[in-house]
């Protein structure tokens, strides 16, 4: 069974690379009906709280995600303490009782430095010496240069070596007692039955580290998947220098997560069809391990918009209501419609919605009259006899009994004839004055949507309001 996991060290927020890595361990376990492990990596006291946490989980739920088991690391120390001691025991580790400030200035101005085994020559007595009189010590592993290479197979890049002159005896256990990172990645990796990992390629010099661990322990390393960074639209790593990296900001500017998912996703893995929607079930069901990308692929804001602008157009109304409804904005606005109204609001606006928050003001003239008039549009529609067409047209319209489409639109077509203008002499101003806008949802819906009570006050509003 392929076990993956997702292991974030909590930093107050989910990361884009991060989700992307998420969405992709995700997608293989539920490809292959294995499993999906959220691991949090909380072991840094310092940094680690609760609350970071959860606003990784937030966001993870909000794209969806749902895994089988869920571990925080801070609730396993004393596994990991126990590994490291048994490392000590079997040789493969060693007590450094150096002062850490001192390796601190002595690490400074070096860009390579490796520690130079000084702990590793202690005798038994001096040791037991300093055991006694309880000396602070961490526990590094002793990387033995045998002049072999550590060589590992990544399924992205293909075979990987380093030397072992390269490699630092690392710690594996602090002071306190925590584990680092490589001591407790690996553990919980191996107890977890995880089987493959798929990571950013920044891991990458990580991973000799965890192969020496595997190996000392004589467990089988899980299989490795690397992915190519996400760069941003200069071609540098994705960074707040491109914008937000934060995944719930997508959320906030009105991103679906479902786009989200699927844009993300082909960031990180090119699909057989050549489409761009998909959704996440057909994610799912075409996951395809060996068509991960094996370069850097850009994180491109206008794609992502325009994939929400599809997502949005095909979405039912009820859900794009319920979607509108987390936003508090909506709610205001809405206030006091019923939903059918708003629904049918929905209806006319989704096709011209890049983002859910686009309703807010797209959608605005449907709740609250204008507060004002484009500009342009007025110097351009607004001719000297508008005033007079816009009485008669409100006159017309009044007579409807019914006030259905089909019926507006044959009044205001053969008043127009009537009067013998083009039909668009009256629509332009008209919108002007019912929206605000110069464009908007076909006209004869829009003013049947609206109703013949607020045509009707709009006209009468604007011909005092621009005193025409
Ligand atoms: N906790 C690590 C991080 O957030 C990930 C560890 C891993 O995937 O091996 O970068």
């Amino acid at each position: 069974m392929i076990t993956t996991r997702f292991a974030p060290s909590p930093t107050g927020f989910l990361h884009l690379g991060s989700a992307r890595t998420a969405l992709l361990n995700y997608l293989y376990a539920k490809h292959t009906e294995g499993k999906f492990i959220l691991r949090i990596e909380d072991t840094d006291a310092k940094r680690s709280d609760k609350s970071l946490s959860a606003k990784i989980i937030e966001a993870l739920k909000w794209i969806g995600l749902e895994w089988d088991e869920e571990y925080y690391q801070s609730e396993r120390i004393d596994i990991y303490k126990k590994y490291a001691y048994q490392l000590l025991e079997n040789g493969f580790a060693y007590r450094c009782f150096c002062n850490p400030d001192e390796i601190e200035k002595k690490t400074k101005n070096n860009i390579i430095w490796k520690y130079d085994k000084n702990c590793l020559k202690l005798s038994q007595d001096k040791i037991d010496k300093l055991l006694k009189d309880n000396t602070n010590f961490v526990i590094r592993f002793n990387v033995v240069n045998d002049g072999n290479k550590i060589t590992f197979y990544d399924n992205v890049r293909g075979e990987v070596s380093f030397d072992k002159e390269q490699v630092d005896d690392f710690v594996l256990l602090k002071a306190d007692n925590y584990p680092t990172y490589h001591l407790a990645v690996c553990c919980d990796d191996h107890l977890m039955g995880v089987t493959d990992i798929l990571r950013g390629e920044d891991h990458l010099t990580n991973t000799p580290k965890q192969i020496l661990i595997y190996n000392a322990f004589n467990w089988e390393p899980p299989r490795f998947y690397h992915l190519p960074l996400i760069h941003g639209s200069d071609g540098k790593k994705l960074s707040k220098r491109h914008g937000s990296v934060d995944t719930l900001f997508y959320k906030r500017m009105g991103i679906l997560s479902e786009t989200l998912v699927n844009y993300l996703t082909l960031l990180g893995y090119s699909p057989q069809e050549n489409k761009e929607l998909f959704d996440m079930s057909e994610l799912i069901e075409k996951f395809d391990i060996k068509r991960i990308r094996k370069s850097y692929s850009r994180f491109d804001l206008k794609k992502l918009v325009s994939i929400n602008s599809e997502k949005i157009r095909n979405l039912k109304n009820e859900r794009i209501y319920d979607m509108l409804s987390e936003y508090e904005e909506f709610n205001r606005l809405t206030q006091g419609f019923n939903k059918e109204y708003i629904l049918k609001g929905i209806e006319l606006i989704k096709t011209r919605m890049p983002t859910l928050r686009d309703f807010f003001d797209r959608a605005k003239y449907m709740f609250i009259e204008p507060e004002s008039y484009d500009e342009k549009g007025l110097k351009k529609y607004f001719k000297e006899n508008t005033k007079d067409l816009l009485l008669q047209l409100k006159i017309e319209l009044e007579k409807l009994d019914d006030f259905k489409e089909t019926n507006i639109e044959n009044s205001l077509r053969s008043l127009c004839s009537r009067l013998n203008i083009k039909d668009a002499e009256l629509i332009h101003p008209l919108r002007i004055v019912l929206t605000g806008y110069t464009v908007s949802p076909g006209i004869f819906e829009v003013i049947a949507h609206l109703g013949k009570k607020v045509v009707v006050e709009r006209i009468e509003n604007a011909r005092i309001r621009l005193s025409i």
